[in-house]
């Protein structure tokens, strides 16, 4: 196992940083993914393991960049993803290109939308 220089793991160096991470996150009150229900994504096994997500999307719709449908599942060790940015300048709850509401939820979009913002409500 490999050790720093203060005699942490490496790992537990990680943990560390994203723990230093998450505080600076919950301060700024980014708003967390409370729900998503897209089985076949990457980072969803019994919520969204990823660190936080992109929304992007073109001609009204709300996609989440960060959806990856792979056979492995990845992610964070917890549930605690949050609205990293957005690109829904349109949306009731953007400002400045980044999510003011409390919370978001991703589901199955209207179209081609594997994994949409169900939050998203246009201006
Ligand atoms: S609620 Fe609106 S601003 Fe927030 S992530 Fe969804 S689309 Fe973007």
């Amino acid at each position: 196992m490999l050790v720093t220089a203060a005699g942490q793991s490496y790992r537990e160096k990680q943990v560390d940083t994203l723990n230093r991470s998450e505080d600076l996150m919950t301060t700024m009150e980014m708003p967390h993914v409370s729900e998503c229900t897209v089985s076949d994504c990457s980072y969803n096994h019994d919520g969204c393991h990823a660190f936080a997500i992109n929304v992007s999307g073109n001609n009204g719709t709300a996609e989440c960049g960060t959806f990856v449908p792979l056979s492995a599942k990845g992610g964070l060790d917890r549930v605690t993803s949050l609205v990293g940015a957005c690109q829904r300048a349109d949306c009731v709850h953007n400002q400045d290109l980044e999510c003011t509401a409390s919370d978001i939820r991703v589901g199955a979009g209207g179209g081609d939308d594997t994994a949409h913002c169900l939050t998203y409500q246009r201006r």
